[in-house]
């Protein structure tokens, strides 16, 4: 049994080790066309503001660690093409001449790509994305000599970014085509105060803002020119989305989703006999909506990746669905969420109610309360939970997890009612936000 992985980060490494694991006997080989595997791509922003030392804090798994556990790492190994009808793919070694390899299993995990749009001219110094550790030093060695840092996109990479350059003494403008930020995260009214977090730590947010060009000098970026006029930067961090790496997909005959991303069942298997998919490449099943969506996000990576791993070994291992949750933190707020906001499940024509409480992450009397909100969404009618938003402490706002563990057993606002959470004056007051907001809804 030879089981081919292409791409060697979240999906790709879980399925190697899955895959060996399971089946010993197996020959596992990576391709990976970059330097590195095995890493917390997640990490970046924080190793950019100063909270991790190191890019290399970011590695789980070094190359020689992996292959002791008997698995083939090939780095610098790109493929560029799939022939199914006779279970090969080409790989290109960087430098060397393009091989054949024969595969009995193969998995793409070959991610997502930053999306540049065609102003973001390449070539031009001191403009970056951010997507792996590469990605991550260049912009690093550029912030150590800026000054002004522009963000374009105000999603929760530019969101993250925006802490890290101000922690980092840049002054920074975040520019959003959108009406607020986190546009595609949250309802506008729990936007809005993510925005005034924002403004609070000096960054210059302008919402309904397009950037329509850069400006350079000698090779170097000098600032962007929008809808609203010159902004003038040294370093530009062009943040404004992703799209699914599937030309390998494509050149295997493998279907893609109504999202572009390439659909999968819950085996993780594709269209094409023996070809699988796993991570941020692939759609996967909104458990809320029982819809297929692209939400590229870490834990599916490596839970997609495992399942894969066990199915290429000659297991039997299904891939849940997902319930939509995410969670960052931007400066002094944590923001949370999961299932569906109220704008979404208004665009799916569900009938949805949504109640809002605001209160203190714990019992007020007791030292550094700090005010938390609660966003609950759920089925007229029914009582169905359909989602949550949370805003507050950093620290407060992983309560969102209650309602996850809840969306994914389809739960009612009744069940979290009635569930016993833990209580102290320090965690929390004795009626939880969450039980306060369930109680309203019901
Ligand atoms: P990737 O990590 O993209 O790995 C794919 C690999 O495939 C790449 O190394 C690529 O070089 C390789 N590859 C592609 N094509 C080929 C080819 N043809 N041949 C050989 N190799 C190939 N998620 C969260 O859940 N929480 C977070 O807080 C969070 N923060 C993030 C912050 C940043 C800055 C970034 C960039 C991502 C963040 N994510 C977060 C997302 C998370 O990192 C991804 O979901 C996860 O890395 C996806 O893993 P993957 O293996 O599917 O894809």
């Amino acid at each position: 049994m030879r089981i081919l992985i292409v791409g060697g980060v979240a999906a790709g490494m879980s399925a190697a080790t899955r895959a060996k694991r399971h089946n010993p006997q197996a020959e596992v080989v990576v391709f990976e066309r970059g330097d590195y595997i095995s890493y917390g791509a997640c990490g970046l922003p924080y190793v950019i503001g100063g909270e991790v030392e190191s890019f290399g804090d970011l590695i789980a798994r070094t190359p020689e660690r992996i292959r002791s556990e008997g698995i083939r790492v090939r780095l610098r190994h790109e493929v560029s093409g799939v022939d199914a009808s006779d279970q090969s793919v080409t790989v290109q070694e960087a430098g060397g001449r393009a091989r054949r390899e024969p595969y009995d299993r193969l998995l793409l995990a070959t991610g997502v790509s930053p999306v540049r749009p065609d102003w973001a001219t390449p070539g031009v110094a001191g403009v970056h994305v951010l997507r792996d550790i590469p990605d991550g030093q260049a912009l690093e060695a550029s912030v150590k000599s800026a000054r002004r840092a522009i963000i374009v996109g105000g999603g929760y990479i530019g969101l993250e970014l925006a802490e890290a350059l101000r922690a980092r003494g840049l002054s920074v403008v975040l520019v959003e085509r959108g009406l607020d930020v986190a546009g595609r995260i949250l309802d506008p009214e729990y936007q809005r105060r993510v925005r005034q977090e924002l403004e609070r730590h000096g960054v210059d947010v302008r919402c309904g803002v397009e950037v329509q060009a850069l400006t350079a000098s000698h090779g170097r970026v000098t600032g962007v020119q929008t809808s609203a006029g010159l902004l003038r930067g040294d370093v530009v961090m062009v943040a404004v989305g992703v799209r699914p790496n599937v030309a390998l997909a494509r050149s295997a005959g493998v279907k893609l989703g109504h999202t572009g991303a390439i659909r999968v069942n819950t085996k993780q298997e594709t269209s094409t006999e023996h070809i699988y998919a796993a991570g941020d490449n692939s759609e996967s099943v909104q458990r809320v909506t029982r819809r297929k969506v692209h939400v590229p996000l870490g834990l599916t990576a490596n839970r997609m990746g495992r399942v894969a791993g066990v199915n290429m070994a000659g297991g039997a291992a299904h891939f849940p669905g997902i319930v939509g949750s995410g969670i960052f933190k931007t400066f002094g707020l944590g923001v949370a969420r999961t299932g569906l906001s109220q704008h979404e499940a208004d665009a799916l024509k569900l009938d949805a109610v949504s109640v809002d409480v605001e209160s203190t992450d714990h019992a007020g009397y007791y030292a550094d309360a700090a005010p938390i909100w609660v966003r609950l969404t759920a089925e007229r009618g029914t009582g169905r939970l359909l989602g949550a938003q949370i805003l507050g402490h950093p620290g407060s706002v992983k309560r969102i997890d209650v309602i996850a563990a809840l969306l994914h057993s389809r739960g009612k606002v009744h069940d979290l009612a009635e569930v016993d959470l833990a209580y102290a004056p320090p965690f929390s007051s004795v009626w939880d936000v969450l039980l306060v907001a369930a109680g309203q809804a019901s």
